[in-house]
C-alpha cells in the first residue's frame, strides 16, 4: 500500500533540489571564521545565503541569527528578552512547548505570565493581549500560526499595540514560514523564530530574526560567532539549504498556497461526505484568511483518537493527534483545551497537514482510507452515508 504522508506540520521531507544546493558546500568544508581560502569560500557562501534569507523574510542580513532549529530560536528569544530580574510576560495559552516550557521556567524564576483567553476558534484577541501589558511587562509572545489548528494569529496588530506601550513582541513563526508570506519588518515584531525542516529544508537548522539594535542576553557562551548572540561554528551547508528551501518556497508560493487550499478543502469535503455530518467537526477558524492553507484539524466526537491514529497508520496514512503522548497516557492538547473544545473531541482530534508534493490523487485516496478507518472503529458509521 502506498504511504500517504499528511504530517508536514511535524516535519517535511527534504526537497531534492535543496539537497543538491547543499552538496558542494558539504563537500568543500571550511569554517566561515577561518583565515584561509577554505574559510573565505565558506564565508562567501554564508553571506550569500544570509542575504537571500533576509530578503525572503523582509529582514536585514544583520538581523539573522542562525540556530539549530525552532526550539533553540524560541528559547534564545524568550530568555534573551526576559532579562535576569523577574517581571511580567504576556503570552497566548496556545503556544508550542518550545515557548510554553521556557515560560514555565520563567515562572519558576519568579516571573508572572499572564495568558489572556483564546477564542473558541483558536484565534487570539490582539487588543486583549495588549490590554494585559503592564508597567512590569518585559515582552509579549504570540505565535504566527498554530501548529495544531493552523489558526493564523493577529501578530501584526498586536505588535502595533505593544509598540505604543514600548514593549517588544516575539513571534514563533515556525509553522507560518513556507506556508504563508511572512515579512519581519512589516509584522513589526522584535524577534521571529523559524525552522528549515518545516518547509522542505534540512533538519538541524533554524533562525531567530532579531530587530537591529535589540540586545538579547545570549544563553550560550563561546567564540564570538554571530556577534556573540549565538556563538558556535555556523553550519554553513545547512544555512545554504535553509536559503535554498526559502527560495523554492518563494518561487512556488502562489501555486502551493492555491493548491493547498483546494486540496485541504477537498479532503474535508470528502471526509464529511463519507460519514455522518455530525461525526465530523473542524477545529479552528472558518475564515480562510485566518487559516494555514495546508492544515486541517478534524474532531471525530466520541472516537478514540489513539485507535484512529493506529488505524490510519495501518492504512498507510501518516497524520497526528492534537494531543501529546507522555508516559504512556495520552494527554489532551493544551491548545484544544484552551479553545474549550468539548471533552468528546479533546482526544479525538486529528491533524492532517499537506506538503509541497501533495497531489489531488493522494488526497482522494487519503480521504477514502480515513473514512474507512473511522468506520472501522465506530461500527455505527458503517450504516451511514457513503
Ligand atoms: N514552534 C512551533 C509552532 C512548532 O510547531 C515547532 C515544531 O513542531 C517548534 C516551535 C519547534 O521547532 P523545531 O522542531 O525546529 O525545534
Amino acid at each position: 500500500m502506498d504511504p500517504i504522508y499528511l504530517d508536514h506540520n511535524a516535519t517535511t521531507p527534504l526537497d531534492p533540489e535543496v539537497l543538491e544546493a547543499m552538496r558542494p558546500c558539504w563537500l568543500a568544508g571550511g569554517n566561515a571564521e577561518s583565515r584561509h581560502f577554505a574559510g573565505r569560500a565558506a564565508r562567501r557562501a554564508l553571506i550569500e545565503a544570509t542575504e537571500r534569507i533576509a530578503l525572503a523574510l523582509g529582514a536585514d542580513p544583520t538581523e539573522v541569527v542562525v540556530t539549530s532549529g525552532g526550539t533553540e530560536a524560541d528559547n534564545l528569544a524568550l530568555f534573551g528578552l526576559a532579562g535576569k530580574r523577574p517581571g511580567q510576560v504576556v503570552a497566548s495559552p496556545i503556544e508550542h512547548p518550545a515557548v510554553a516550557e521556557p515560560l514555565a521556567r520563567l515562572e519558576r524564576r519568579g516571573f508572572s505570565v499572564v495568558r489572556p483567553e483564546v477564542g473558541a476558534d483558536g484565534v487570539m484577541d490582539a487588543v486583549a493581549m495588549a490590554d494585559a501589558i503592564g508597567p512590569e511587562t518585559r515582552f509579549v509572545t504570540l505565535m504566527l500560526a498554530n501548529n495544531e489548528t493552523g489558526a493564523i494569529q493577529p501578530v501584526q496588530r498586536l505588535a502595533t499595540l505593544a509598540a505604543e506601550r514600548g514593549v517588544p513582541v516575539h513571534t514563533d513563526a515556525v509553522q507560518a514560514v513556507g506556508r504563508v508570506p511572512v515579512h519581519f519588518h512589516d509584522l513589526g515584531v522584535a524577534t521571529l523564530a523559524a525552522s528549515a525542516h518545516k518547509f522542505h529544508g534540512p533538519m538541524g537548522v533554524g533562525l531567530l530574526l532579531v530587530r537591529d539594535g535589540l540586545r538579547l542576553d545570549p544563553h550560550t557562551l563561546g567564540g564570538g560567532q554571530q556577534g556573540g548572540r549565538r556563538p558556535g561554528t555556523v553550519p554553513v551547508p545547512l544555512v545554504v539549504g535553509l536559503a535554498a528551501a526559502l527560495g523554492r518556497w518563494q518561487d512556488q508560493a502562489q501555486e502551493r498556497m492555491t493548491r493547498w487550499r483546494t486540496l485541504r478543502d477537498r479532503l474535508e469535503t470528502a471526509i464529511r461526505a463519507g460519514l455522518d455530518p455530525e461525526a465530523v467537526v473542524r477545529n479552528g477558524p472558518d475564515l480562510d484568511a485566518l487559516r494555514l492553507p495546508q492544515t486541517l484539524n478534524i474532531g471525530f466526537p466520541g472516537l478514540d483518537g489513539d485507535a484512529l491514529l493506529m488505524q490510519l497508520d495501518l492504512a498507510g496514512v501518516a497524520a497526528s493527534l492534537g494531543s501529546a503522548c507522555a508516559s504512556g497516557t495520552t494527554q489532551a492538547s493544551p491548545t484544544l483545551l484552551a479553545m474549550r473544545v468539548p471533552a468528546d473531541r479533546l482526544r479525538a482530534s486529528v491533524r492532517f497537514s499537506l506538503g509541497a508534493a501533495t497531489t489531488e490523487a493522494r488526497i482522494d485516496e487519503a480521504a477514502r482510507r480515513i473514512v474507512a478507518a473511522v468506520r472501522r472503529i465506530t461500527p455505527e458509521h458503517s450504516v451511514l452515508r457513503g
